[in-house]
């Protein structure tokens, strides 16, 4: 593609992605195919001789959209969203565009450099404590998702608890343990997993049936019992925002019961967290000066195309303890000097792109104000589900609302309810996700999308309304 035509096709590509969105509220929201449709729509092979890139668009329209389930559609409601903008995309475009591989200062100190300051404006701007800054002992850093924020801070833990013997010689003999509610996110059994521990090193402590926030007492106990039992606790993952029901365990209480046994603080806010761009909505984050670690996704609720998830720590010497490893062909007078930052140092893989030139565009173009509307318009929107549910007879909240997730079921029962949902997500007007709580089956309607209005949640609303009543509601 010459550079002519490139700056072509470029226009029309942005065309492409603009008529997308125009269309997408004519669109079921979730796809409509069945397992193989797509794949029959594709040839066996790739072309011997090249397309125009023409061929490429007209594809989307043929083969991809209609095996897409659309996450932009302003009533996806399912999940947590995974917020995109057009300064989101213009911005990615810009990282593909430039093609620097930042895995150390050296190869592209702008990278590095634009990446910590963002991360710090971030991290002001939610509230988070001094040491997170990139001037201080800690530092933040672009992870691809929350799942290697959290594999990451095991390993800084594991690093820290044993004095760099894990790096070493592995996890060895010792039994390790790591602590989460019953609510914690997946990732952190698969933590445990890859980090070597295996998945029976994670203890689950009971959560509070009505809040589903992690029973400290129990927290207490289950660490007395095991340091008794001669186990060695590591590391406790504290929910601010359970991806089930949105609950927020206490970051300050939990660091105080660990803090006799050196346990590492990891708060995992994946989605709740950006919520703190509001003084209002940082509640949920008190304490969080006493954690060791911190990560929330600015891809799922912050307007920042996936994949975007910071991670700050308060100490960055065991992250970089644990991780940091310097092949002869990355020597470099930089690294030496040990005035710069190498990004490779502070996540799993070693190449990185420049993400944080989304986040940048996201941060300067919206302000701090324009994110801050975004969120209340999800909060709002969010308890005005919650009060329609309340004010008909056949539903009920199961959780209070948490930001802008509502938990709510049919009276009827479970059947019903799962019934219920998947009329709707079947009709394509809206798109909902499950969950069960305390054993029962219950609705997720998280609010969140760029685009989503007081009509798109009304309208969710009708529909879910009509499939009550074809459940005899
Ligand atoms: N933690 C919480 C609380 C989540 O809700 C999720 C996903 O929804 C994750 C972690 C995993 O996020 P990611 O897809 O970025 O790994």
């Amino acid at each position: 593609m010459s550079p002519e035509e490139f700056r072509r096709q470029g226009h029309a590509t942005i065309d492409w992605i603009a008529d997308y969105w125009a269309s997408l509220d004519g669109l079921p929201v979730r796809a409509q195919v069945a397992p193989g449709d797509v794949r029959g729509l594709l040839p066996p092979s790739a072309p011997e001789s090249p397309e125009p890139f023409d061929a490429v668009l007209a594809d989307l329209d043929r083969v991809v959209v209609p095996g897409l389930t659309h996450w932009q559609h302003p009533r996806f409601f399912a999940y947590f969203p995974a917020n995109s903008s057009p300064a989101a995309i213009l911005g990615d475009l810009v990282s593909s565009g430039i093609g620097a591989q930042g895995m150390i200062w050296a190869t592209s100190p702008a990278v590095t450099e634009v990446e910590q300051v963002v991360l710090d404006w971030l991290a002001e701007a939610l509230g988070l404590p001094e040491a997170y800054r990139s001037d201080g002992p800690g530092g933040g850093v672009i992870q691809d998702t929350a799942s290697t924020a959290t594999f990451t801070a095991l390993l800084s833990a594991l690093h820290r608890a044993s004095g760099g013997a894990v790096r070493r010689s592995g996890v060895g003999g010792t039994r390790w343990r790591v602590y989460g509610s019953t609510q914690a996110h997946s990732s952190l059994v698969k933590a445990a997993m890859m980090a070597g521990l295996g998945e029976d090193a994670v203890r689950t402590i009971d959560v509070d049936a009505s809040t589903q926030a992690m029973d400290v007492d129990a927290l207490r106990d289950a660490l007395l019992e095991d340091v008794e039992a001669g186990l060695r606790p590591v590391m406790v993952h504290v929910a601010a925002g359970s991806t089930s029901t949105g609950a927020m365990d206490d970051v300050a209480a939990v660091a105080e019961v660990v803090r006799e046994w050196g346990v590492w603080v990891h708060v995992d806010a994946a989605w709740a967290g950006v919520a703190a761009v509001c003084p209002e909505h940082r509640g949920h984050l008190a304490g969080v000066e006493a954690a060791d670690s911190f990560v929330t996704n600015p891809h799922k609720w912050l307007l920042t195309t996936f994949d975007c998830s910071t991670f700050w720590v308060r100490d960055r010497a065991a992250l970089t303890g644990a991780l940091s490893i310097l092949p002869e062909y990355l020597r470099n007078a930089a690294t030496e000097s040990g005035e710069v930052v190498d990004y490779r140092d502070w996540h799993p893989q070693l190449g990185r792109r420049f993400r944080a030139v989304k986040l940048w565009a996201v941060l300067r173009t919206y302000g701090l104000e324009g994110l801050r509307a975004h969120v209340r318009s999800g909060v709002a929107l969010a308890a005005r589900v919650a009060d329609l549910v309340s004010a008909d007879d056949r539903w009920e909240l199961v959780t209070e609302p948490s930001l802008s997730l509502v938990v709510f079921r049919l009276r009827a029962g479970d059947e019903e309810t799962m019934a219920a949902m998947e009329a709707v997500n079947a009709s394509g007007e809206a798109y909902l996700s499950h969950t069960t709580v305390e054993g029962r089956a219950a609705i997720r309607l998280a609010v969140g999308s760029w685009r989503t209005t007081q009509a798109d949640v009304d309208r969710a609303w009708a529909a879910l309304q009509d499939a009550a009543a074809g459940q005899g509601g």
